[in-house]
């Protein structure tokens, strides 16, 4: 779906860019350019499709010159369950268009409507599924475990202070024979919504694994929300959503991350260090970077 939104589907507008095909008109119906919001959306052909589902996408019967519009009008006017049906029918739209230029099969609306729905109901299993293994595997969680060898993980915790009008947060990086790396506590001007302080909190960590150049790094919190929120696409369009984003575009610089979830009991050590910082004026309270030290030990 983000390829479609970045107009990076191998359409025919996008293959005569590249000078592969002449024609960048569209394989099916013959009478448009096909860019993303042809194929998926403003083809005739497509539009069959869309008219047969029950869920009232069909009325958004806009034409939209790209993919990203549409996608951000129908963001704005329908309910997650909605957005999911649409996803799982624009996939299988693009399917059939290839089907049909590469194999001269062409599935019929209804078909593609029934194998839809039943995709829909297949993923509800396995998300519902997924949800449970997480919380069992939250409950292994309860105590703070090193990484792997090679992985630096950091944790991240938040505190508030109503009277201060501030946020702590305390991040520590950890190897995995659980030596210290590196230490911070930051404490920020912030409005007293734990939520968002965690997600600043988690923003930090992801700071830190850049500016400690972690090419491979687990960030760790104890906000099962905010871990989600980072580790699947959830669309969230208040300040924690931005943040979560923002958190996304510095990760995707590391060679691999992850992002787990720890109960806090296993989260002792950046929960006092955002304790500590809290009670400080300044932006940055301390920063330490133990890693000199470890190389001096081993020389
Ligand atoms: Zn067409």
């Amino acid at each position: 779906m983000w390829r479609a939104c970045l107009e990076s589907l191998p359409t025919r507008v996008n293959l005569a860019k590249k000078q592969i095909v002449e024609s960048s008109k569209c394989p099916i119906c013959k009478s448009e350019e096909e860019n993303v919001a042809h194929a998926l959306w403003n083809c005739s052909s497509a539009m069959d499709v869309w008219s047969q589902t029950q869920s009232g996408l069909q009325k958004c019967s806009f034409r939209y010159a790209n993919f990203r519009e549409l996608v951000e009008a129908l963001m704005s006017h329908y309910d997650q369950d909605s957005l999911e049906k649409f996803v799982i029918i624009a996939r299988n739209i693009w399917h059939r268009r290839n089907q049909f230029v590469f194999e001269n099969a062409f599935t019929h609306p209804n078909a593609l409507v029934k194998k839809s729905r039943k995709t829909l109901e297949e993923y509800k299993v396995l998300q519902q599924k997924q949800m449970k293994q997480h919380g069992r595997n939250a409950q292994i969680q309860n105590r703070w475990q090193p990484p792997p060898i090679g992985v630096t993980k950091i944790n991240w915790d938040a505190s508030l202070n109503e009277d201060r009008g501030r946020a702590g947060f305390g991040l520590v990086a950890r190897d995995h024979t659980c030596s210290i790396l590196a230490t911070k506590k930051l404490s920020k001007p912030c409005l007293m919504d734990p939520l968002l302080a965690e997600s600043m909190g988690g923003l930090y960590a992801a700071d830190m694994a850049y500016e400690m150049d972690c090419r491979l790094v687990i960030l760790e919190g104890d906000s099962l929300t905010i871990v989600q929120g980072i580790e699947k696409q959830i669309d969230r369009w208040d300040r924690v959503g931005m943040i979560l984003s923002d958190i996304k575009h510095r990760l995707v610089s590391l060679t691999s991350w992850r992002v787990s979830h720890v109960k806090r009991c296993g989260n002792v050590h950046a929960h006092n260090l955002a304790k500590e910082a809290v009670l400080s004026p300044g932006d940055v309270v301390e920063s330490v970077d133990f890693s000199a030290n470890l190389a001096h030990v081993n020389t």
